[in-house]
């Protein structure tokens, strides 16, 4: 089977490792990819919104099945082209269509989908330019502290959490009259705050049945102890220690079974990862938010504990076969550490040399994120440049094998926190 992943980050170099691995992999092209990807399959230089070069290439390499690695091309429509184009019909999509993508892509209707299909998540109220007024009344009787969240996707830096009146009035105008995120930001969600501890929890879907993955947890402050910037995410654990089957119980009946079955009864075709943001209150669910893809840093993490062929679930999900398969996890714990350039994320230099990286063990793999060959040298070439991944009989030792390899790295800047998973450890 020939393949075409589309991204260059750690989540990519991750899922095509873990392709590369099947026995079924014919030719795995990745575009962009990076330096990571490159020992997996064909770097190609290619954007993964561009669809009619997609086009081009899938018919020029006989590729037999698409995996989009973010959002981008899902909420740009990348399965809806495919199915409509009947020279592409033949080649799955790994994902949802557009209208399913919408669950990550918008989140006012994110929250009307959970209120139809009764799926727990924060109390809200939407507003745009119409009930401007209203939103300001609105906010100025809410309890502390108030999130509001612009609708669209805005880099993962529309959410805004305020503990003032006057801060949350400002933030709003800013979002609604001063377009602060564009388009993005027209229409404002503002919810009930929850608290809780937060968890990843993956599904593969074929839109009718689904399969549980490893959950996972990932820490998106620069800083330890989580402080400091947001960040796209510094590490990530798996299995979550919470997650004990009596809470995963109720993440399947009462967010993902729900979830699956209110996509299909409202006909949308849906093929592929659901991602559910969740926070756990007091032992029970809520959603924060839904993803129409795998996360990253927390693919890392998840691609190898799984054992499964990725390729023979991608074809039970395209294939509508899901149902047949079971997932199988390796009893290990995964810790990631990311090694970051200096100054992330904020302004940060590219280009710096990388030295020490070790090659892939039964134990440990360091998927590359912001890397590219350059000559002989592999240079960063993002925020996020590695993402160290051990597998031990305990999280501490996962955990303290990461570290230890992020010391024998080199790049100049290089930054990284050492308390991934500090809670449970
Ligand atoms: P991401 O970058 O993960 O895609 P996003 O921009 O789509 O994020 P959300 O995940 O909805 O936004 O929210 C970002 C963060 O804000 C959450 O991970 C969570 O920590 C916090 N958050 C969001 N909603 C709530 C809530 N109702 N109560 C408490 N915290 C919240």
């Amino acid at each position: 089977m020939n393949i075409l992943l589309l991204g260059s980050g750690g989540r990519e170099h991750a899922l095509a490792r873990k392709m590369s691995q099947s026995p079924q992999c014919g030719q795995l092209f990745i575009a962009p990819g990076n330096a990571g990807t490159s020992q997996c399959g064909t770097n190609v230089d290619m954007g993964v919104s561009e669809f009619e070069k997609i086009r081009a290439f899938c018919l020029e390499n006989a590729i037999d099945l698409v995996v989009p690695g973010s959002e981008e091309a899902l909420v740009n429509g990348i399965y809806d082209f495919f199915a409509a184009d009947a020279a592409l019909q033949h080649i799955p999509v790994m994902g949802p269509s557009q209208e399913g993508a919408r669950l990550e892509g918008s989140k006012a209707f994110a929250k009307l989908f959970m209120q139809r299909h009764q799926i727990p998540t924060a109390a809200y109220r939407e507003f745009n330019a119409d009930n401007f007024e209203e939103g300001v009344a609105y906010l100025q009787q809410h309890s502390l502290p108030i999130v509001l969240k612009a609708d669209g996707l805005a880099a993962g830096k529309g959410v805004v959490i305020t503990s003032s009146h006057d801060e949350a009035v400002a933030e709003f105008e800013q979002m609604i009259r001063a377009a602060k995120f564009g388009d993005a930001s027209k229409t404002v969600v503002i919810e009930q705050f929850l608290t809780g501890i937060e968890l990843s929890v993956f599904v593969l879907t074929d839109g009718h049945s689904y399969k549980v993955l490893p959950e996972a947890k990932d820490y998106k402050r620069i800083g330890e102890g989580d402080k400091g910037l947001n960040t796209g995410g510094m590490g990530a654990v798996s299995p979550v220690p919470f997650a004990d089957a009596a809470f995963m119980k109720k993440v399947e009946d009462q967010v993902i079974r729900p979830t699956v079955a209110g996509l299909s009864k409202e006909g949308i075709k849906y093929n592929g990862f659901i991602f559910f943001g969740l926070i756990n209150v007091e032992g029970e669910p809520f959603v924060i938010e839904y993803n129409c893809r795998m996360g990253d840093p927390e693919t890392e993490v998840v691609m190898p504990r799984l054992q499964n062929d990725l390729l023979e679930l991608f074809t039970a999900v395209t294939t509508g076969k899901l149902s047949e398969q079971t997932i199988d996890a390796d009893p290990r714990a995964a810790a990631t550490v990311m090694l970051v350039s200096k100054g992330y994320p904020e302004a940060y230099e590219k280009n710096k040399a990388i030295s020490g990286i070790p090659a892939p063990t039964n134990d440990q793999v360091v998927f590359h994120a912001g890397t590219k060959q350059s000559g002989a040298a592999i240079v960063s070439n993002g925020g996020r440049v590695l993402a160290i991944t051990s597998l031990a009989a305990s999280l501490p030792l996962a955990l303290a094998h990461s570290v230890q390899t992020a010391e024998q790295i080199s790049f100049e800047g290089k930054t990284y926190r050492r308390d991934i998973g500090y809670e449970f450890i």
